[in-house]
């Protein structure tokens, strides 16, 4: 009888632990110098930009202050529907503060284009978008970014707070799930 095969998911290191570390570093300091000593909030995007906001916010040197917001634009999938819907808004009003919207992947545009049309029309001063990544082969909605950690191509990551099915966000590292 045929022995029915498993597959097993190997994962590919994309970039490593002291690449990303590296590369927050870089961003903070572009942060922090282009906020002049103003305090900045920054805005989390849940789940997945938790680790990295985390990490950028101690590399940031003007004071930092943050919350949380969570949506859902996914449907089944791994196709983004369009339809953003707010799961867990801020806690705190906005109005007049220095945002910066910290995300972990921009693949379609579709997510982050809501949310910075969202947040500006709540009267922030100033709206700066911050990804890790960005995958802009994939842009259906134009959204202008002012810092990007790294320009990828069309592949599913994970780790550093990106999940395929809820795992693997856990990984010190940004990597590629392989089935073999
Ligand atoms: P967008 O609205 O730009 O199409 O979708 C952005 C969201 O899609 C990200 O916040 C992330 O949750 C998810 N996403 C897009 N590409 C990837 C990827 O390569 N890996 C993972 N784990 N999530 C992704």
């Amino acid at each position: 009888m045929e022995e029915k095969k498993k597959m097993s998911e190997k994962i590919r290191v994309m970039f490593s632990e002291e690449q990303v570390n590296e590369k927050i570093k870089e961003l903070g300091a572009q942060i922090s110098a282009d906020m002049k000593g103003e305090p900045v909030k920054i805005i989390c995007i849940l789940k997945g930009a938790s680790f990295f906001a985390c990490e950028l916010a101690k590399r940031i040197t003007v004071p930092v202050f943050i919350d949380f917001m969570s949506v859902s634009s996914y449907g089944d999938g791994t196709e983004s529907s369009g339809i953003v819907r707010i799961i867990k808004d801020l806690d705190d009003s906005i109005i007049g503060e220095n945002v910066l919207i910290v995300e972990d992947i921009i693949d379609s545009g579709r997510t982050l284009s809501y949310l910075v049309e969202n947040l500006k029309s709540r009267g922030a001063k100033t709206v700066r978008l911050c990804t890790l990544m960005s995958k802009p082969s994939r842009r259906v909605v134009d959204v202008p970014v002012d810092y990007i950690g790294y320009e990828i191509p069309d592949e599913f990551v994970v780790g550093y707070g990106l999940d395929y099915a809820q795992r693997y966000r856990n990984l010190p590292y940004v990597g590629v799930v392989e089935f073999e």
